[in-house]
């Protein structure tokens, strides 16, 4: 089976619901903590029995939904700016279009609390997803700004 049939036959087998769930889970590994859920298993381990897709690792799982949802663009890597400080809460409208549109611009990463040594760290984005966000807040795409904008 090929990654692409993977992803196709598993969103098939339970739903494009549960399927985006599933791979927003994966993608936000601090909530995970490195292993699937409980229900992230038991939907895994349906598409295992149900196709006869061998056992395979957390990591590989990973690999396997790495892209992005809305442009089905695989990630790409890239280094961007660490900026450090306290954030406020982003407003519910644009949090929905972020969402919605561009969740994996990754143009910088937010870490809360005081400046540390680390100045940059690795990201994985989606090019469609930078495009759609430069495309939509053109003012924001300074790379070393603290985003501070109203919406
Ligand atoms: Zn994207």
């Amino acid at each position: 089976m090929t990654t692409e049939e993977v992803r196709r036959i598993f969103e098939e087998l339970i739903g494009r619901e549960k399927y985006e769930k599933f791979i927003s889970a994966l993608h936000n590994p601090s909530r995970t903590r490195g292993r699937m859920k409980f229900w992230q298993e038991k939907l895994w381990n349906q598409f295992c029995s149900e196709t006869g897709y061998p056992e395979t690792s957390y990591e590989d799982i990973t690999k396997l939904f790495d892209y992005c949802l809305i442009h089905n663009q695989e990630f790409r890597a890239d280094i961007v700016p660490v900026v450090y400080g306290t954030f406020e809460q982003e407003p519910k409208e644009k949090q929905f279009i972020k969402d919605n549109n561009f969740p994996y611009a990754a143009l910088q990463v937010k870490r809360g609390g005081p400046a540390e040594a680390e100045t940059e760290t690795t990201v994985k984005y989606c090019i469609e997803c930078r495009k759609a966000y430069k495309s939509v807040w053109p003012t924001l795409c300074s790379n070393t700004a603290v985003i501070t904008e109203k919406f």
